[in-house]
């Protein structure tokens, strides 16, 4: 993009902004990864900058795995990464609830997948509704369906068996009060190879939303709590943290509302064209989706990190 604000990272720039960053946060599918294929080379980028002594961590807004089921993930790929280095929605969800809603030994009404049920649980909080919730028999008293009263919040991230019922029962929570509402993130959809695409976690978040006529909050990206926990738990620097993502309105954004240095990588979502047009736009809110700087894959950092 010549004459604008991103530029394309190599040869000494990248030299430079590598030498001033401390911390490099991946976004994970589109960038290390693309589903079970990892990006060529990723494993040699992530393990030579630990080796040059920055830290590494992996932010993704994908609820359906735990940290455990992430570093085993990579370590299979070759990456050499701990869990703890590991902040997905699941885990997150978990620790908001825990930390800032102060839910541990209470329970909640769960739309979501086992890996989140799991995370729920190693942070002391109980769950109800993982799973299908089947119906039986016509007629159904909808507003009257059975709810467990112990449930003090309803909790949304992704979930393969979304139904009515699930839509109805969260909505029949949040009718009562004091029942808080928290959900995952709002990725609307997950784009796949060839054109394809399934619908994400927004979709069911914003129906629920919908019936329920109120927001949640959410603690994946473009949410700053993702990051304001990792960096509260290892004491990151925000001047000298890198951000690295594939896709503008979550990973870029994140990085912008929380002080980053900002990296599109190509390998994604998210084309060049499209921070082009978030540039050109006029609009104080899409220029935060504007990087700092561009490869063509992360691959391109590798020339500043041989040994
Ligand atoms: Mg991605």
């Amino acid at each position: 993009m010549s004459g604008s604000k991103c530029s394309k990272l190599g040869g000494i720039l990248l030299k430079q902004v590598l030498d001033s960053v401390d911390t490099v946060l991946f976004d994970c599918d589109g960038v290390i990864w693309r589903g079970d294929q990892v990006i060529s080379g990723a494993a040699d980028v992530i393990n030579r900058l630990k080796e040059a002594g920055k830290r590494v961590f992996f932010v993704t807004n994908n609820s359906t795995k735990t940290r455990t089921m992430y570093a085993e993930k990579m370590a299979k790929m070759g990456f050499k990464v701990a869990e703890e280095e590991v902040f997905g929605t699941a885990y997150c969800c978990a620790i908001y609830l825990k930390n800032v809603c102060q839910l541990q030994g209470k329970k909640v009404y769960l739309i979501g997948n086992p890996a989140m049920a799991q995370e729920l649980a190693a942070a002391g909080i109980q769950q109800t509704g993982e799973g299908p919730d089947l119906i039986c028999g016509q007629q159904i008293d909808w507003a009257n369906v059975p709810l467990d009263p112990d449930v003090k919040a309803v909790v949304v991230g992704f979930d393969q068996h979304f139904s009515y019922m699930k839509l109805n029962r969260a909505l029949q929570y949040l009718i009562r009060q004091d029942c808080m509402f928290v959900g995952t993130n709002r990725d609307s959809r997950l784009p796949l190879e060839g054109g394809k695409a399934v619908p994400g976690t927004g979709c069911l978040l914003q129906a629920v939303e919908t019936a329920a006529q109120q927001k949640a909050q959410t603690v994946g990206k473009p949410s700053k709590f993702m990051f304001e926990s990792l960096a509260l738990q290892f004491g990151v620097d925000r001047e000298r943290c890198l951000m690295v993502g594939d896709r503008l309105d979550t990973d870029i954004l994140l990085g912008s509302n929380c002080g980053l240095k900002t990296l599109l990588t190509l390998t994604g979502v998210s084309t060049l064209a499209d921070a082009e047009a978030h540039e050109k736009s006029g609009c104080t809110e899409r220029q935060k989706m504007v990087p700092d700087y561009y490869v063509d894959s992360i691959a391109d950092l590798l020339p500043a990190l041989q040994a």
